[in-house]
């Protein structure tokens, strides 16, 4: 996968401190956007799915995926997120541009949605932009509870 960065120990991305892995790519290019260098789907390094599992192992800490949209590279986190899933059962939450409407339509997408926990989803709105959101930027950008949402068959919005 294309990785910006890791960044380990963070509680801004999410519940308690979790491991947040920012993965390379974007083609929502949001007016406002507070990452545009993020966009590249050729930025960052690359790293095996191993390199990433060792990392999130070590930390013994849920995980959060944003970037760039972790989205942009769907069959590779399918995978990844499939392998913590099984092999560590941790929390995952990711941030995307897509909306989840969007999502819904598109197989590869879906397949994501299977092995993650919340979804914050939708663009960034520079207009609706307030910082004093808790995990999002914007108004219309949502946390998802993907499982409520999947087992009700309506978008149920996370609450801790
Ligand atoms: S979806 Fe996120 S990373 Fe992509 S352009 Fe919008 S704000 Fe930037």
């Amino acid at each position: 996968m294309r990785v910006l960065h890791i960044v380990e120990g963070t509680s801004v991305d999410g519940p308690g401190l979790r491991t947040s892995i920012y993965l390379a790519g974007c083609r929502h290019h949001c007016p406002g956007c507070h990452n545009p260098e993020s966009w590249a789907m050729n930025g960052g390094e690359q790293r095996s799915l191993d390199e990433l599992m060792e990392v999130i192992a070590y930390n013994e800490a849920p995980v959060t995926f944003s970037g760039g949209d972790p989205l942009a590279q769907p069959v590779e986190l399918e995978a990844l997120t499939r392998r913590i899933k099984q092999e560590l059962g941790y929390n995952m939450w990711c941030y995307t541009g897509y909306t989840w409407e969007e999502i819904v339509e598109r197989p590869e997408l879906m397949a994501v949605m299977r092995n993650i926990d919340v979804l914050v989803d939708s663009r960034f709105i520079l207009e609706q932009r307030d910082t004093k959101l808790r995990f999002r930027g914007s108004h219309n950008q949502r946390i998802i509870d993907v499982g409520a949402t999947l087992a009700n068959g309506t978008i149920t919005l996370w609450s801790d």
